[in-house]
């Protein structure tokens, strides 16, 4: 066995495989760029390294500093996690020549089942059905029009070199197909550095089921049990579970047969995954491509089977024998794994970002929490927006997902917008409790996932959160001491005007001291509410029921947690009072995420109709078109091809004909 191990990988995946690590005794080797000196994944590795600056690809994916950090440090083999360098043949091969053991299968592996044309073609040799379309290396654009009018609408145009499901295409109309061809190109080209495309039939409300398998260097594979990942949101997975609802012991072996098949034709040695697609009943499994890595999903196979995947990859690639019966007597029962993304569903799933000002992460029966977060951590636009991973276990599948649902809820994240209580709505569905999944379903209900704005309850604890903040702490003695106007009378009551950053403002009125005051919501019944701090949380008793909030705050935004739901507040004037009229749209154009400025469409003083696109803002190799917010001239553009973007920041201004604003004092509040 390995004495040190480089873990080439930051977040959640590095901390995890750092624990195995520890666990078996090995000294662990961790990498940091110039963003993470202080994350968490630094302080869980017995020694680390610093890479480079922030930017991934000088950090991260700079195989030459990472070859260099495991070499200076005595390593002897590297584990590269996911992402990253995990499926990179280049690196694999570097760490070779360096004399370290990569922790994965070989190069040619790599190549082979990287490249989903050439996969398809050795999968097909091996006897595994793949989804019927066109697949061949140097497709014109003319090649795969013609393709897509052979196999029939709707069709998938995917990236050869593509992974995590970015770059796809559904098309669904012939009309604008070569324009469709060109963009998915460009995106392919952008994402990957590499354009080539292939075709497939699109298969209608699919299940995604895939294959853990390990092998070892002396021809044993072994197949883990499967698992189903059929709940996805833009094709990249949000929740996953294991075993599938679907299968029964028949099917089953038929899966995990064929994810051998796959395994052996490519010389398999490592953990991989087999990945499936099935209609909605689980008929005509077809092969989707191999992941030769470790997956993020991984933990669902170790609750259930027992087995510490990354013990075995360190164990495989030390030239130990797999033995035949792994995993054969683990736990059994369910497991179901929930994905904590840095993005608003309110707002699109754009990525978002912050300091993360308070953290509370769930613990308790079959929990577990694979986490690369702290208090105080920085969640910028450099990396992955994926945070952490919450995984319940249970005896039975019903018990496995109450688990989940209740960890969930026991979460708290201040100071960044996460998708957790969208992960709770998701989870109480119907379709979900009772397993029928299909990868369109998210899509299909997400607006009733979604909370348009915070629950009157929410406002009264932000407006309460201010009162408490304003009262001097100790005894109150006398209540004209008290500076923030509070009177004994109703017309002297605190007015304030509460909402989300960006959304409508309700009028919240507090007469009294927060701990025996009574509220008013826009000009409605008086109602007694009480608050106090204890514990560093926020306590509020409101209508009968007493409900307590994490809370933070950064300037003039009140963060408030609960039930694993998170609010950003701000306090404001209304537009109205400070004399600007709210009917008209907004006319500064803003970028809606963090990211870079991919391509501008409009000059300096063009011309411009309502919603006529203008530029467009690139973040996680996802594109987002930014519209003209109204008609006018395009003025003040400061946005330029390659420019970072700060959520909101000012990009532009459209100045209407009839109202010749100052451009520069009113981008100023950008
Ligand atoms: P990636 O390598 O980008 O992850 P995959 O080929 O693994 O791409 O596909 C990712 C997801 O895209 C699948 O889980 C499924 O939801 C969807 N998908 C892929 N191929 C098809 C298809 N032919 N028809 C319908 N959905 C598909």
């Amino acid at each position: 066995m390995f004495e040190s191990v480089l873990i080439a990988n930051r977040g959640e995946i590095a901390v995890r495989i750092a624990r195995t690590l520890t666990d078996l005794g090995i000294h662990s080797i961790g990498v940091y760029s110039d963003a993470d000196q202080d994350a968490r994944h630094v302080g869980a590795v017995d020694r680390a390294v610093r890479i480079g600056p922030a930017s991934a690809t000088e950090s991260y994916l700079n195989i030459d500093a990472v070859v260099a950090a495991a070499v200076r440090t005595g390593a002897q083999a590297v584990h590269p996690g996911y992402g990253f360098l995990a499926e990179n043949a280049d690196f694999a091969r570097a760490c070779a020549a360096a004399g370290l053991v990569f922790i994965g299968p070989s190069p040619a592996a790599i190549e082979l089942m990287g490249d989903k044309i050439r996969a398809k073609h050795a999968v097909v040799a091996a006897g595994v059905g793949v989804v019927p379309g066109r697949s061949e290396a140097g497709l014109s654009d003319q090649d795969l029009i013609d393709a897509v009018r052979e196999i029939g609408l709707p069709v998938l145009l995917k990236p050869s070199a593509g992974g995590g499901g970015k770059g796809m295409r559904r098309v669904t109309t012939i009309e604008g197909i070569a324009d469709t061809v060109r963009a998915a190109r460009r995106e392919a080209r952008a994402a990957f550095g590499d354009d080539t495309l292939l075709v497939e039939r699109y298969i209608e409300r699919p299940r995604h089921l895939e294959v853990q398998v390990l092998a070892d260097q002396h021809g044993t594979v072994l197949a883990l049990g499967e698992r189903e990942c059929s709940l996805q949101r833009r094709h990249q997975k949000i929740i996953e579970e294991a075993p599938s609802p679907l299968l029964d012991s028949d099917a089953r072996a038929d899966f995990l047969a064929d994810a051998v098949a796959v395994a052996k034709a490519c010389a398999y040695v490592g953990a991989g995954t087999v990945e499936f697609i099935t209609d909605i009943e689980g008929r005509g499994r077809s092969f989707l491509e191999m992941n030769t890595r470790l997956q993020v999903e991984h933990p669902v196979t170790e609750l259930v089977s027992g087995v510490d995947l990354v013990e075995w990859q360190l164990r495989v690639a030390a030239g130990q024998r797999l033995p035949a019966d792994l995993g054969s007597t683990g736990p059994g029962g369910h497991a179901v794994e929930a994905r904590v993304y840095a993005e608003d569903p309110d707002r699109g799933f754009l990525p978002t970002g912050g300091r993360i000002l308070d953290l509370v992460e769930p613990a308790g029966p079959g929990v577990r929490v694979d986490s690369g977060l702290q208090s105080g951590a920085e969640i910028g636009g450099d990396y992955d927006p994926m945070l952490a991973k919450v995984i319940a276990w249970g005896p039975d599948r019903a018990t496995a997902l109450r688990r989940l649902d209740g960890a969930l809820s026991r979460t708290a994240l201040l100071g960044v917008t996460t998708n957790v209580a969208f992960l709770r709505a998701l989870l109480s569905r119907d379709e979900v409790r009772t397993g029928l999944l299909d990868t369109g379903l998210v899509e299909r209900v997400v607006d009733e996932l979604v909370e348009p704005r915070p629950p009157e309850a929410v406002l009264v604890a932000a407006a309460l959160e201010r009162q408490l903040a304003a009262e001097p702490s100790g005894n109150v003695v006398d209540p004209w001491d008290i500076p923030d106007g509070w009177r004994m009378g109703e017309s002297s009551a605190r007015r304030r005007w509460i909402g989300p950053i960006g959304g409508d403002q309700v009028e919240v009125t507090v007469q009294g001291l927060a701990s025996a005051a009574r509220i008013r919501i826009d000009g409605g019944p008086s109602i007694p509410a009480a608050a106090r701090f204890e514990h560093g949380e926020l306590v509020v008793a409101y209508d009968g029921t007493v409900q307590r909030y994490r809370h933070a705050r950064t300037g003039e935004v009140c963060w408030l947690g609960s039930a694993g739901r998170t609010w950003a507040l701000v306090e404001r004037t209304p537009l109205a009072e400070a004399g600007q009229d709210t009917s008209v749209a907004d006319p500064i154009v803003r970028s809606p995420m963090p990211g870079t400025v991919l391509s501008v469409a409009v000059a300096e003083g063009e011309e411009v109709r309502p919603n006529q696109p203008l530029l467009i803002v690139e973040a996680m190799k996802m594109e987002h078109t930014v519209l003209a917010p109204v008609a006018g001239q395009v003025r003040d553009l400061r946005a330029r091809p390659g420019a970072q973007v700060a959520v909101d920041e000012a990009l532009a201004v459209v100045v209407t004909a009839a109202e010749p604003t100052d451009p520069v004092s009113t981008s100023a509040a950008g």
